[in-house]
């Protein structure tokens, strides 16, 4: 459970930080404050007990009084459906709503919902707010969000692409649009997420037209543990042949596949240097990596005719200069190029000047995201997500 804490007149970050390893025998509490870090241990069963601890800790650092303190909690909530298209004021209805999402999001919906229940409980009257992970996505066309599969699995079961990491996409794309100096109304992008999970998204006139993750977040590009796009047949050869069980074959593709399953390692950091020391297996799955996100490239810049830029971000986006530069290798007759110099030294645009379509790293901050759109629909109820 991630956290921000923010004064929001002058976007001041007071305090953020972060419990890991929650449910396990010690959970690990991390806190940093005006650039201190203080890490303690300390037992957390649950997500409602991660809540009462955030108090406990904010409130022993004098940092708040309780939670009353605040003005609104926004919290990050992997999946809203079709329902959810923009950031929502929290009441029971909403409540419900998102408990009826569970079978969508079987490991996040419910933990998201923990955490809110745990502020309602310590605070009942705070306002709260639910940023849809799914919602920036929502924006895509039926032609682009649709399986080829028969109608009725998509009008009985809602099953379809929603995309994920949409705060992300949305905050690097109106960064770029800034950076640039454009409406965001009238840019197109083609934004890459890429850390353990990775998406693309393809930003039309500053909406998700498309994205690369689907139903679920293992569609698409090569991650950490996931493979991404695979045929269909797959599964059902491992089933039929292999007599590998469902669960089998989810742990397969979610948790043991992608750069792990083709070369052990799923940190990029240590594949770049098991590739210098020579291992094969690391250099076959970075260029598998590399090319499908240089495939995705590919057929965004096909759906839009024009791309104003293409955007790196999250852990490898922003760090790794040889993953940019392996994915943007070739595209100059696009008019993608690269400058060699300006990605060495990390800096924001790494295109060269004749570069038709500018390349740029934007570093995410979602927190600060679902910060700003908490306010702003605490302070409008009737915001829309396109408004700006
Ligand atoms: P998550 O999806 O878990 O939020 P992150 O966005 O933090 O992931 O990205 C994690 C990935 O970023 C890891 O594969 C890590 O190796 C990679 N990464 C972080 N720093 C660097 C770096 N300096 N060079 C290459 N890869 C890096």
């Amino acid at each position: 459970m991630k956290f921000s804490l923010y004064e929001m007149k002058d976007e001041r970050l007071l305090a953020g930080g972060v419990i890991e390893k929650i449910g396990e025998e010690l959970s690990t509490v991390t806190l940093t404050k005006e650039n201190k870090k203080s890490t303690f241990e300390k037992r957390i069963k649950d997500h409602h007990k991660a809540v009462e601890v955030l108090e406990e800790i904010l409130q022993s650092y004098d940092i708040l009084r309780d939670l009353n303190d605040l003005d609104v909690v926004g919290h990050r909530v992997v999946h809203g459906g079709e329902e959810f298209t923009k950031p929502t004021l929290i009441d029971k209805n909403v409540i419900e709503k998102i408990r009826s999402l569970f079978h969508l999001a079987p490991l996040h919906n419910p933990a998201n919902l923990e955490g809110i229940e745990a502020v309602l409980k310590k605070a009942p009257f705070l306002k709260q707010v639910a940023v849809f992970d799914t919602a920036f996505h929502q924006s895509m066309p039926k032609y682009a969000s649709m399986y080829a599969i028969d109608r009725k699995f998509y009008k009985d079961f809602y099953i379809r692409r929603y995309g994920f990491h949409g705060t992300s996409h949305h905050y690097v794309a109106k960064e770029s649009a800034k950076y640039l100096k454009k409406e965001f109304k009238s840019i197109n992008l083609i934004t890459l997420h890429i850390g353990n999970g990775a998406s693309a998204c393809a930003v039309q006139e500053g909406k998700s037209i498309d994205t690369s993750m689907g139903f679920t977040p293992l569609e698409g590009l090569v991650m950490g543990t996931r493979s991404g796009d695979i045929d269909a047949g797959v599964i059902f050869y491992l089933s039929r042949q292999m007599k590998m069980s469902i669960d089998e074959i989810d742990t397969l593709l979610n948790k043991k596949s992608g750069l792990k399953g083709l070369c052990g390692k799923n940190d990029l950091r240590e594949i770049e240097k098991s590739i210098k020391e020579g291992d094969k297996d690391a250099l076959l799955a970075f260029e598998i990596f590399c090319y499908r996100i240089k495939k995705y490239i590919g057929a965004y810049f096909a759906v839009m005719g024009r791309v104003d830029a293409v955007v790196f971000t999250a852990g490898i986006g922003e760090n790794s200069k040889k993953v940019r530069e392996k994915v943007c290798k070739g595209l100059q007759n696009m008019g993608i190029v690269l400058d060699k110099e300006a990605n060495e030294k990390n800096l924001k645009e790494i295109s060269k000047k004749e570069s038709r379509t500018k390349i740029l790293v934007i570093p995410t901050n979602e927190e600060i995201e679902i910060a700003r759109q908490s306010m702003l629909c605490f302070k409008d109820n009737s915001f829309g997500f396109h408004a700006e």
